[in-house]
C-alpha cells in the first residue's frame, strides 16, 4: 500500500519563502509542495527523497492496527474484498493487543513481565482474545463489545475457507471493526492515557531503533496520512474521501509500468 508524504525540508523552505519579502517563486513552489509515494510496512518511519535532493525520515505516527485497517480500505478500493476482510480482522487483533497491553501496564504490571506474558499469548489469537476479554472486564467492569456472530462467521469463511465476499459484506465488516476500534480507543485514552501512550511510544522506539540499526535516519518530523481510525466517520465516508488519492496512486503506478516498458 502506497501513501504520499511531503519533504519536511521543502515545507520548511516554502514557509521561510512565504514569510519573506521575496517575489513569488512559480517554479520552485509547486516542486516544494509536491508529495512523494512511500510503501507502508510495519515500521513507523519512512524515508522521503525529494526532487531537490533532500533526504528526510518522516514519522507517520500510526499504530499497527491503524495501518492494517488502511490496508483493508485500499483493498476495497482495489476490489479485493477477501483481502479487505483479512486486513480488517488483523487490524482488530492488533487493536486487542494494544488495549490488553495498555491495561496491563496501567495496572502496574512491570514492563519486562508484560513483555514476557505477551510472548505466551502472541502466537495464538484465541489466547490473545481471552486475555483481552478479561483485562477489559477487570478495567471497565463490563464485558467488551466483540465482533458480531455473523461477522465472525464471515471472517472465518473468508480467511479459512476461501470465501470471496461481496463489496457490501466487506464494507459492513470493516465498518463494525472501525466502530469497535473507535469506541474502545476513546475509552482507553479517556481512562488510561499514560499507559496507552507508553505502549505506543515503546513501539515507536523499537521501530526507530530497527531503522537506525539498518543504517536509516532518525525521524525528526511527523506527518498524518489521513487514516480511517482518526476520522471518526463511517467507513463509506472514508472510502469516498480516499477515492481521489487512490486514483492518483493507480495512475502513478501505471505511468511507471509504461515508462519501464518503454525503456526495455
Ligand atoms: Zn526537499
Amino acid at each position: 500500500m502506497q501513501v504520499y508524504l511531503s519533504c519536511p525540508d521543502c515545507i520548511e523552505e516554502q514557509a521561510r519563502h512565504e514569510a519573506s519579502s521575496e517575489p513569488p517563486d512559480y517554479v520552485n513552489t509547486p516542486k516544494r509542495l509536491k508529495s512523494y509515494p512511500v510503501q507502508l510496512t510495519n515500521e513507523i518511519s519512512y524515508e522521503v527523497k525529494c526532487d531537490f535532493g533532500h533526504s528526510s525520515a518522516v514519522l507517520v505516527g500510526s499504530t499497527n492496527h491503524e495501518i492494517l485497517f488502511e490496508f483493508g480500505v485500499h483493498s476495497i478500493l482495489d476490489g479485493y474484498y477477501r483481502e479487505a476482510i483479512t486486513s480488517f480482522a488483523a487490524s482488530l487483533e492488533r487493536f486487542y493487543e494494544f488495549a490488553s497491553r495498555s491495561i496491563a501496564i496501567a495496572y502496574g504490571c512491570p514492563e519486562e513481565k508484560e513483555v514476557k506474558c505477551w510472548e505466551y499469548v502472541a502466537a495464538q489469537s484465541e489466547r490473545q482474545l481471552g486475555a483481552y476479554i478479561y483485562l477489559y472486564a477487570a478495567h471497565f467492569k463490563e464485558e467488551p463489545r466483540l465482533l458480531s456472530g455473523s461477522n465472525v462467521k464471515l471472517r472465518n469463511a473468508s480467511v479459512h475457507k476461501g470465501k470471496i465476499p461481496t463489496r457490501n459484506q466487506a464494507v459492513k465488516f470493516g465498518n463494525e471493526v472501525l466502530s469497535i476500534i473507535t469506541e474502545i480507543s476513546l475509552k482507553l485514552w479517556q481512562t488510561i492515557p499514560q499507559a496507552a501512550h507508553k505502549v505506543l511510544s515503546d513501539r515507536t522506539q523499537i521501530s526507530i531503533n530497527n531503522i537506525v540499526n539498518a543504517g536509516g535516519t532518525r525521524p525528526k518530523h511527523v506527518q498524518s496520512i489521513g487514516l480511517a481510525t482518526h476520522g471518526k466517520r463511517p467507513l463509506e465516508e472514508h472510502l469516498k474521501r480516499k477515492v481521489m488519492e487512490h486514483s492518483r496512486n493507480t495512475l502513478d503506478k501505471h505511468r511507471k509500468i509504461i515508462e519501464e516498458l518503454k525503456n526495455r
